[in-house]
């Protein structure tokens, strides 16, 4: 039997096509339906991580409010939405989580990472932007956060926090 490395090689079952109970893994993100010959493809989505700085060159970073990886720390941010651009998702989701609003943003880099939510494993392109703030007199902990700190991103731990992503943009943050 060949292995796929498909992380979902045993949940998805019945075809999104014809409904039979015939779908089998095809490729590391595609599934073939036996019956019918749809092909179902679980494509990579894309997600935004801001990083934002004040004035004392402080990164902010969030603690996460729900699974995956609750009460651990992370970068605010999440995933873009049908029809919307990376940059409008940076806003979007800044706005959502820290009331706060972007005047800048500029390409930071980008990082595959894996989402796993309720035994399905999504792949994610996740791409970190330097977000400007002009003022944080609004900001509160709010939506899927439950707190926010500044600090100096040399004192940062990357094991307090939960997902791969933040650990490899902190590791690039240190040799800028
Ligand atoms: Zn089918």
């Amino acid at each position: 039997m060949i292995v796929l490395n498909n992380p979902n090689i045993h949940l998805f079952r019945y075809c999104p096509h014809c409904g039979r109970k015939n779908l089998a893994v095809s490729d590391k993100k595609s599934f073939l339906c036996g019956s019918c010959n749809f092909k179902f493809y679980l494509n990579t989505a894309a997600a935004g991580i801001a990083l934002i700085f004040n004035k004392n060159n402080e990164i902010l970073i969030t603690e996460r409010k729900y699974n995956p990886a609750k009460g651990l720390l992370d970068f605010p941010g999440g995933f873009v939405d049908p029809g919307e651009s990376i940059d409008k998702c940076q806003i979007r989701e800044v706005k959502e989580e820290l009331n706060l609003d972007i005047s800048s943003l500029d390409y930071f880099c980008s990082v595959p990472n894996t989402y796993t939510y309720k035994e399905v494993t999504y792949s994610i392109t996740d791409f970190a932007f330097i977000c400007g703030v002009n003022d944080f007199r609004p900001i509160k902990a709010r939506d899927d956060i439950s707190k926010f700190y500044f600090i100096k991103p040399a004192k940062l731990d990357k094991n307090r926090f939960g997902l791969d992503s933040p650990k490899i943009i902190i590791d690039r943050l240190r040799e800028e």
